[in-house]
């Protein structure tokens, strides 16, 4: 049946109407209702081994235009929708974004999803079906204000399925509920799932903010995504969705392993499980248990259960690495702790070492370390942070099992993050390169052979600018501001954090309005956007983003600065403005200090759509350097041995990292002294301002101060060359050509063949 006919069938069942006589809102639900039910008719893929991919967040985004993208709709829903005078970007927008996820960790595993289902491989996501995933993010008084985001509507991508399992909990059990949400696999006819398990009776409606009983497990446990941990009862709550995650899981995979005919003593033949950092970890005590429930021995379940589980390391960061008080397991899933102590007492056999140990001497439990002595892989995702990995963090460990050690540079699937996200650039490269980049993106680098094509470089600028113009209107549109899209857009988006250096932009920022006040402009405007969520309980990041709001409010009443420089922090960044951000970048701040960002993802997304990375050496700007070479990339700042050596020495704090000096320098102290300006103080909180001013001259935990003023050097470099447009599009040109190494496809190949070995 033609689209159009099963569209009007479905709106006639449904609204009693024809399509257009539907509002966007209905047209939006007919088309999920209908790509829906095309994805689960779809088989999963054959194998003799299954992938289970573990993951406490799983940032899909919007799903319409992918799905239709992958059942190969995409362009007959456009034209159908164009055909009865709709768009279909205005339809999509209907789309509520499931928001379970926080950031690169989260939407990792979404990307990796949909890759797996391109390759045709046998392989499924879990997790929990949280019912307001991440907040929702407000701006009032230059503060960031959080509320619930609700994404379930009575219509919805979930799929009941009438499965549930019996998770026992220490005095009372749970039934964990399954829903699936179909995952297409692009350009085959198969699907695989995303797993996602909630409670029975979830808590009916809505509270005050965020806030809420989180004593109450039976009915908030999916509530919220990662609930504020900074009680105890929040951080039990943590404790009570991993294992309800993780039991649900573990019987789901052992259920689906009988009924693919094998008995459970073949677990590692037949099943793969990947432990998305360390918040799933508990799934190795339980597959143990539940195997020795099923007659196994404790020698045979641990045997099964090593070689069927892996585990990706996403940090080095100390405070990320989760270590759980024993007690809390003993309250939450009182059965484990017996297994828990077994293997603890095995992994002291093998090495005496107590860095290696999973109970240390206060009795908490080392989630990792777990990982490491009951997997049989351990993966870093990027070149660099693997290498930290081996030689620094996990030393011991590497000593140890050398082998199990291995690296997975990161990706993103290039079929959200430029063909979906940029139909006008993916139009340009389908004018000069075979389209099969969307399947083999290695082929991207036939755009290589256009460097010297005027006509395509031109088109290239042209594409990026009618991204911003759009990009201005949207901003208009949603918030109010206005923009010049003519300026250089000079984008970081990310999660606030200290370590990702918003704090050494906002000195930026601070550094030209001063100069712009003391008469002298800069060689062309400049638009300086951010998007960044902050934890709710993370003080330090509230204030910075406190001083970047600031710093907009100041500059946006200046207009002696403003048509010279602009700030604006972008409301509830998401997935969706992700989306629109990343095509209308010129330059992409990657600004983490060396050693701490691991990989990651939001720098390949911007290179892919044509902009330039400005960045450390850290993550996988490491590989982005080497790839396109030193003409395509701004790189600055100490390297991540250097930076690791500072964290060592005898200062108070245990570093050798001395704040006061760099603060001493004359070209940083007017800048962060600016924090307690007269001008600055008179918009915002002075006690929040004089607590940033404080923290970085006498702390600055994340060195911004180290490498301000080579930033403020490199980007105005940047910003120089990009006055010579021929050459900056050829670095354009280059960035995307080089982009297809960073495809999660890639990716995906490599844990198959190096971890998983399905097919
Ligand atoms: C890609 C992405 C991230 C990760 O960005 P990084 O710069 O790698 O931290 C975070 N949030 C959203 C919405 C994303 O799409």
């Amino acid at each position: 049946m033609q689209l159009n006919e099963q569209l009007y069938q479905l709106t006639q069942r449904h609204f009693g109407r024809s399509p257009d006589q539907c509002d966007d809102k209905q047209l939006y639900q007919a088309l999920l209702l209908l790509t829906g039910q095309m994805a689960q008719d779809r088989p999963a893929p054959a194998g003799e081994k299954k992938l289970y991919y573990f993951s406490a967040e799983f940032l899909m985004g919007k799903l319409l235009s992918n799905n239709l993208l992958a059942l190969g709709l995409h362009d007959q829903a456009r034209e159908l929708l164009a055909s009865l005078g709709r768009d279909l970007g205005t339809v999509e927008s209907m789309e509520p974004e499931p928001s379970l996820g926080n950031g690169g960790l989260g939407r990792l595993a979404a990307c990796f999803l949909d890759s797996i289902a391109a390759l045709g491989l046998p392989g499924d996501g879990v997790g929990l079906n949280y019912h307001y995933g991440l907040f929702k993010q407000e701006f009032h008084q230059n503060r960031q204000t959080e509320s619930p985001d609700p994404w379930l509507e009575p219509d919805s991508w979930l799929i009941p399925t009438g499965r549930a399992f019996t998770v026992p909990f220490g005095g009372f059990e749970l039934k964990a509920v399954l829903y699936d949400i179909a995952i297409p696999g692009a350009g085959n006819g198969y699907a695989n799932r995303l797993h996602l398990f909630d409670v029975e009776e979830p808590a009916p409606q809505p509270w005050v903010g965020i806030k809420f009983d989180k004593g109450d497990i039976p009915h908030h446990l999916t509530s919220f995504l990662y609930p504020d941990d900074s009680d105890q009862a929040g951080r039990l709550l943590r404790v009570y969705q991993q294992y309800f995650l993780v039991s649900a899981g573990a019987q789901l995979i052992l259920a689906e392993l009988e009924e693919r005919g094998f008995s459970p003593e073949t677990l590692a033949d037949h099943v793969v499980v990947q432990i998305n950092d360390t918040h799933p970890s508990m799934v190795i005590p339980e597959l143990i248990r539940l195997l020795t429930q099923r007659g196994l021995s404790m020698d045979e379940a641990i045997g099964q259960v090593s070689r069927a589980c892996a585990y990706t390391n996403h940090t080095i960061l100390a405070e990320a690495l989760e270590k759980w008080p024993l007690a809390f397991i003993e309250k939450v899933a009182p059965q484990l702790a017996p297994i828990i102590r077994e293997l603890d007492q095995r992994a002291k056999a093998a090495s005496a070492d107590p860095r290696t140990a999973i109970l240390d001497t206060e009795n908490r439990v080392h989630m990792a370390h777990m990982d490491i002595h009951y997997g049989f892989s351990v993966n870093g995702v990027a070149a660099l942070h693997t290498e930290i990995l081996k030689n620094t963090e996990l030393r011991h460990f590497y000593d140890l099992y050398p082998e199990k050690f291995n690296n997975k540079t990161n990706g993103v699937t290039l079929r959200r993050w430029l063909e979906a996200c940029n139909p006008g650039l993916s139009a340009l490269i389908d004018s000069c390169i075979d389209p099969g980049w969307r399947r083999d993106a290695q082929k991207l680098e036939g755009l290589l052979a256009f460097q010297e094509d005027q006509a395509v470089l031109d088109r290239l600028l042209a594409v990026k600018q009618e991204s911003k113009n759009q990009l201005c209107r949207l901003l208009w549109a949603a918030q109010g501001v206005e923009l010049d899209p003519q300026s250089v857009f000079d984008i970081q988006v990310k999660r606030l954090h200290e370590y990702k250096r918003q704090q050494m932009n906002a000195l930026y920022v601070i550094r030209k309005y001063l100069e712009i006040k003391a008469g002298n402009l800069p060689e062309r405007p400049v638009t300086v956007l951010f998007g960044a969520k902050a934890a709710p309980a993370y003080v330090m990041a509230k204030r910075i983003i406190h001083l970047i709001l600031c710093l907009q409010q100041l500059i946006d009443g200046d207009p002696q600065v403003r048509p010279w420089l602009r700030v604006a922090m972008v409301e509830n960044y998401n997935v969706t403005w992700a989306e629109r951000l990343i095509p209308a970048c010129d330059i992409s701040e990657q600004i983490s200090l060396a050693s701490k960002e691991a990989s990651g993802t939001g720098n390949m997304k911007f290179m892919a759509n044509g902009a330039v990375t400005l960045g450390t050496l850290d993550g996988a700007n490491v590989e982005i350097a080497q790839l396109v070479g030193p003409e395509n990339i701004y790189t600055f700042g100490a390297h991540s041995d250097q930076v690791i050596q500072l964290y060592q020495g005898e200062e108070p704090d245990g570093r050798s990292y001395r704040p006061l000096e760099h603060y001493h320098q004359p070209g940083v102290e007017p800048l962060v002294d600016f924090l307690v300006s007269p001008e600055l103080l008179a918009i915002g909180d002075p006690a929040e301002l004089s607590a940033l001013w404080k923290d970085m001259k006498g702390k600055d935990w994340f060195m911004a101060l180290l490498d301000v003023e080579d930033y403020i050097a490199a980007k105005d470099r940047c910003l120089r060359d990009y006055g010579d447009r021929r050459a900056w599009a050829r670095k354009m040109l280059v960035n995307i050509a080089k982009s297809g190494y960073f495809s999660s496809d890639r990716v995906i190949r490599q844990y198959n063949q190096d971890i998983w070995h399905l097919n």
